[in-house]
């Protein structure tokens, strides 16, 4: 759907960044691995259809997301893909999963004998992927008397297939490998007394593939964050194997210009007050944009030069100090590169005291998205 967007503030989304990302990742794989595309949460807050679209193309077999809402809206754009619910699904979606050809993700025998009263007339069989909680501690069956009852009452409920078994590792991007190591080592162990692997085995995130071990690979990796171009973690960012493409930017525009005499102030509580005459533009973006207020003091970019945001951030717009007079539609770059400058989502983060996995899902929706 496309729409007109008047306001000057926008994201950009570089597709070919995703799909170079996505290629450089598939490389990493033996032939027959597939590429599961992470598209949770809109893509990270990329678009998830965009990104699905590009990830599709660059290489990718499968999609995954987080909850059954998700899936519906992958699903109705895209017919042929095999979409993942990662996420624990409520019984009452099965009948549109199995409808929808959605694969969810169970845990629980009782979930699968709840779900088997409501799926007794449908013409595709819910196709599922077990769970392992082997160290994460989130979602999952933890031991093999629970993996055994499991798959024994998949076995035998009518209209449900076991397409696939899984888990997630809780500390890939961290150079120590004892924890990690262990639950390979359980994950392996509980696949291990299943009679017979189902079609899809998988594990890997980004940070495994990348740096812990490459060859952990099953049937399917799972990559995320790595796919948007930005790194897990600092530890990670050290010792890539390749360059990563950041594909996210964020973009406004100076939508008023004045001077400041020594002593006038800016913003709500007129916290920040102008120490001699200074330039201040004004950019029509705000914490309802997700430029929360703990930004104040971030810097962004103008013709390539850094200037920080003065003052409280409003709820749609923002202060900066201009190192001169600038025309009103100025390019202001909040994330992304201007010349040799570069303002990243990881220094987001630092600012933010976050992870840069936060930084593009905090973006909210009201700034449009522009693919290029
Ligand atoms: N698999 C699961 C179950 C996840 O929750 C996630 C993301 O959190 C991923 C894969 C993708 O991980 P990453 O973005 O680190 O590649």
């Amino acid at each position: 759907e496309t729409q007109q967007y008047f306001r000057p503030t926008k994201a950009i989304v570089d597709l070919q960044a995703i799909q170079q990302n996505v290629r450089n990742l598939k490389e990493l794989l033996q032939p027959n691995v597939q590429v599961i595309a992470v598209v949770k949460a809109n893509a990270y807050g990329h678009g998830d259809v965009a990104v699905a679209k590009a990830a599709l193309e660059a290489g990718a077999t499968m999609l995954a997301v987080a909850t059954p809402d998700e899936a519906l809206h992958i699903r109705a754009h895209f017919e042929e893909p095999d979409i993942l619910v990662l996420g624990a699904s409520p019984v009452s979606f099965a009948p549109y999963a199995a409808q929808q050809r959605i694969i969810l993700t169970t845990f629980a025998r009782e979930w699968v004998q709840q779900v088997s009263t409501l799926i007794a007339n449908v013409v595709n069989p819910l196709r599922l992927h077990i769970k392992v909680d082997s160290g994460m501690g989130r979602i999952g069956v933890r031991t093999e008397e629970a993996l055994l009852d499991l798959y024994h009452t998949i076995q035998l409920t009518k209209n449900v297939e076991l397409d696939g078994i899984f888990t997630h590792f809780a500390t890939a991007d961290e150079e120590d490998t004892k924890y990690f190591d262990s639950q390979v080592w359980s994950f392996e162990k509980l696949i291990s007394v299943l009679p017979e692997k189902p079609r899809l085995v998988h594990a890997s995130n980004t940070a495994t593939s990348l740096v812990k071990d490459a060859h952990l690979q099953f049937d399917a990796v799972r990559y995320g964050i790595s796919m948007y171009g930005l790194s897990p973690s600092s530890y990670v960012d050290g010792i890539l194997p390749f360059p990563l493409n950041p594909a996210f930017s964020l973009e406004s525009e100076l939508v008023h210009v004045k001077q400041l005499k020594a002593g006038e102030s800016v913003g709500y509580g007129a916290t920040f007050v102008a120490p001699k005459d200074m330039w201040i533009g004004t950019i029509p973006i705000g914490y309802a944009d997700g430029v929360i207020r703990k930004l104040a003091g971030q810097e962004v970019l103008i013709s390539g030069q850094r200037t920080p945001i003065v003052g409280r951030i409003c709820m749609d717009q923002c202060m900066v100090a201009l190192p001169k007079a600038y025309a009103i539609g100025e390019k202001v770059t909040l994330i992304g590169r201007q010349g040799q400058e570069v303002i990243s989502m990881n220094e987001w983060a630092t600012k933010l005291e976050t992870i840069n996995y936060e930084v593009p899902c905090i973006i909210t929706a009201r700034v449009p998205k522009i693919y290029i």
